[in-house]
């Protein structure tokens, strides 16, 4: 399989970046997971429009969503057939309520206790630890696994989430001299510890006020195997 990096920061994008959003590519899918602010037009230069499979939303915080009006209208006027299936917490808010509102769109709210599928690709989900309902979500094809906390703190649930995962992409959004434990997020290097489950961790949802160095130093300070995620890079697995 192979990730793409559409958009590693939060809440808000740097001049040229994007917040986030990956795209998941198997042998026969293609997975938009979340799709934050300047996603769209990244996603654009990897895979026509027509070929994505199916959307994932962790949560429905606006730095993983915000493109999602957009991306409906690309995907009226791609001639793509049908409605696109969307897994999202159900999470009764004014997002929630548009993303209801668009036809190109199938809403499929996920629990926990289930294991779902889409062609080459079983997925579940996981409930982490924000202040809207939120979940990690942990895929495979059969051969590599992925997994992907989406936004949280650190939580129970992460072991099982992130275990034997031969790529994690983890929330790490602040450095250790910002970060206390009423954030919402974890740290860059509680996300970095994270490695001790996955074969490799890639720390993303960045603030655009730290630099991929400063970034990078932390990480490296815990463990060599968790990397500073780096937009429209591709990642194989
Ligand atoms: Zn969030």
């Amino acid at each position: 399989m192979k990730l793409t990096v559409l958009g590693k920061y939060g809440p808000y994008p740097p001049s040229g970046g994007a917040t986030s959003g990956y795209l998941i590519t198997s042998n026969t899918q293609n997975v938009l997971l979340d799709c934050g602010s300047g996603t769209l037009s990244r996603l654009v230069s990897k895979i026509d429009i027509k070929d994505l499979s199916f959307i994932i939303f962790s949560h429905l915080h606006y730095d993983h969503v915000s493109d999602f009006g957009v991306l409906s209208y690309a995907l009226s006027f791609s001639g793509k057939k049908g409605k696109v299936n969307v897994y999202l917490p159900s999470f009764e808010s004014d997002v929630y309520s548009a993303l209801s509102k668009i036809d190109k769109f199938n809403l499929i709210n996920v629990c926990e206790d289930k294991v779902y599928s889409e062609g080459d690709l079983t997925f579940s989900f996981y409930k982490m630890t924000h202040p809207v309902l939120s979940y990690g979500v942990r895929l495979s094809d059969g051969i590599s696994t992925f997994s992907y906390t989406g936004d949280t703190t650190v939580n129970d649930n992460l072991p099982r989430l992130l275990s034997g995962s031969d790529l994690a992409v983890c929330d790490g959004a602040f450095i250790e001299s910002d970060y206390d434990d009423k954030k919402p997020h974890m740290s860059i290097k509680q996300a970095s510890s994270l490695a001790k489950y996955s074969k490799k961790v890639l720390v993303s949802h960045i603030s655009s006020r730290y630099s991929d160095e400063i970034v990078t130093k932390e990480i490296l300070s815990i463990t060599d195997r968790a990397e500073v995620a780096i937009e429209n890079k591709t990642y194989d697995f």
